[in-house]
């Protein structure tokens, strides 16, 4: 039986990615500890570590509250909903994080995507 490669894990650097994370992780230990068992969440963690860690605009740092959000949302061909989700986070890691992006929690995003600004702002 001939044997492949197919469980190795080429091309991940855990060294990388533990650097990145390690900020947050010592900030929120007990988050990181919840989440860590998925993939999907070390991704989402990983991300929102880079791009600020908290909310932007009111600082909000429960990571169950919070969403990536593209600053610059000049109308046109933006698909609301599409966003976000472990598939853009992955994405942007593949990327090696791209400007453009910020962390927002859910009632900043919302009030932005439905006002065109949050109340914080004002
Ligand atoms: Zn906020
Ligand atoms: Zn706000």
């Amino acid at each position: 039986m001939p044997s492949t490669a197919k469980g190795s894990r080429a091309g991940w650097c855990s060294k990388c990615q533990y650097v990145k994370t390690k900020k947050w992780r010592a900030e929120h230990p007990e988050q990181h500890r919840a989440l860590k068992a998925s993939y999907r969440a070390r991704v989402k963690i990983e991300c929102f570590a880079h791009y600020g860690g908290h909310c932007q605009c009111c600082g909000e740092a429960e990571i169950a509250f919070l969403a990536l959000d593209h600053v610059n949302n000049d109308g046109g061909g933006r698909d609301r909903g599409h966003n976000g989700g472990t598939r853009l986070y992955a994405q942007l890691r593949r990327a090696g994080w791209p400007t453009g992006y910020q962390v927002l929690c859910f009632n900043c995003n919302f009030a932005k995507s439905q006002v065109g600004g949050c109340p914080h702002q004002r």
